[in-house]
Order: C-alpha cells, then sequence, then structure tokens
C-alpha cells in the first residue's frame, strides 16, 4: 500500500510537471502568523481565492497556447505585447496578479523577524532623505493609488530607488507601464486586501503593514 501511494505519488507530481502550468506558490508562513497587522481570515480568502483565481485563470487564458506555460512568470509579463493579441489583456490582468501577490508574499514576515539592518536603512536614507520621509512617500503612493492598486518600491536600471503606484493589476515590469524597474517593496491596497479589519481606513492599514514587512528580503532584492 506504502509503495502504491508513492508510485501514484509519482505520477501525480510528474503529470503536474509535464502539464507545467502556473502554480500557487506555497505561502512561507502560516495565515495568522502576520497577526494583528493581517488577520488570518483575510490571509486566508486574499491566498487561496483571490491568488488562486488570478492564477487558474491565467492558466485558462494559456489554454491555446500551452508552449506559454514553460515560459518564467517575469518573461511573460516583460513581453505582454508580443503574444497573441485575444490574450494580452488577460495576461496584463491575471499574469499581473499571479506575480504582484507571490511578490506580495514575499516580501512580508511576522512582525519582528526581519527587521531593517543599519546597511538598508542608509540606503532609503541616500534615496528618501529619512526613514520617516521614505514610508511618508510610499504611504501617500499607497493611499493616494485611486481605486485598486498597489503602491511600489522599484529599482530603476540607475540603481535609484523610486516609489511609484500601479491601478490595478499593472507592475513597473510590464511594457506598457509608465515607469520601469524591478520591485524591491509592494503593498496591494485592493479593497479585499484589508477591508475585512481595516474597512475603509486604507491608511490604517498601510501605516500597519510596516509592522510585516521582510526588510530581509527587500534589502536582497536591492542588492540584486
Ligand atoms: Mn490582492
Amino acid at each position: 500500500m506504502k509503495r502504491f501511494k508513492s508510485v501514484m505519488f509519482l505520477l501525480l507530481t510528474t503529470t503536474l510537471l509535464c502539464f507545467g502550468q502556473f502554480k500557487l506558490p506555497a505561502l512561507q508562513f502560516k495565515y495568522n502568523a502576520l497577526e494583528p497587522t493581517i488577520d488570518s481570515t483575510t490571509m486566508y480568502i486574499h491566498y487561496n481565492f483571490h491568488h488562486a483565481a488570478y492564477v487558474n485563470n491565467l492558466n485558462k487564458a494559456l489554454e491555446k497556447y500551452p508552449e506559454l506555460y514553460k515560459k518564467d512568470i517575469v518573461e511573460l509579463i516583460q513581453n505582454i505585447n508580443e503574444l497573441p493579441a485575444g490574450i494580452q489583456t488577460a495576461v496584463r490582468n491575471n499574469g499581473g496578479g499571479y506575480y504582484n501577490h507571490s511578490f506580495f508574499w514575499s516580501i512580508l514576515a511576522p512582525a519582528g523577524t526581519a527587521p531593517m539592518s543599519p546597511k538598508l536603512e542608509k540606503i532609503l536614507v541616500e534615496n528618501f532623505g529619512s526613514i520617516d520621509a521614505f514610508k511618508a512617500e510610499f504611504e501617500k503612493a499607497a493611499v493616494g493609488q485611486f481605486g485598486s492598486g498597489w503602491a511600489w518600491v522599484i529599482k530603476e536600471k540607475t540603481g535609484k530607488l523610486r516609489i511609484i503606484s500601479t491601478p490595478n493589476q499593472d507592475n513597473s515590469l510590464m511594457q506598457k507601464a509608465e515607469v520601469k524597474g524591478k520591485p524591491v517593496l509592494t503593498i496591494d491596497v485592493w479593497e479585499h486586501a484589508y477591508y475585512l479589519k481595516y474597512q475603509n481606513k486604507r491608511i490604517a492599514y498601510v501605516k500597519a503593514f510596516w509592522n510585516v514587512v521582510n526588510w530581509t528580503e527587500v534589502e536582497k532584492l536591492i542588492g540584486s
């Protein structure tokens, strides 16, 4: 029985790998790990329903072009204009949603587990004047994004850090992005990201967000 189970497991994983569709990445923390900043119900719904829907819809959009399943998600969203016209919007929205959420989870960590190092502090001060000024500019971008979207810290080609916001599921990797650069920090400001706990108070959510930033990961991204 044990043997049968392991053979079945092997078959299943091989089949999944052959299809090579995009998959919901494993969360690196438990649903309740970011409490009280992000409550576990919001985390559960956000990951299992919202993020999962983007992954499923991206896979559906690519059904007619299975060779695209082999592409890296960044490569895919960086080259939307080269895709068949009929799937460009679906990839922009769902590929964007897939990438943005995967990235968002990667820069979150339970409070106090990944603090800002003196080295990162120095980089942020060099770019924004002070940590307070940095946070204020990011909060302004997050609160000022009209409707649904994201605020970002991106690293431009010159190496300079810059704060921007994008609507819907757009990001700074996309060809049509007004400002291009590599994401190093983000916050999801769609209402589904905060409404259960913070209701209409987006600013309270944005201010609390600082408690659960994975600064170790942010520093790694800036350095790479
Ligand atoms: Mn979201």
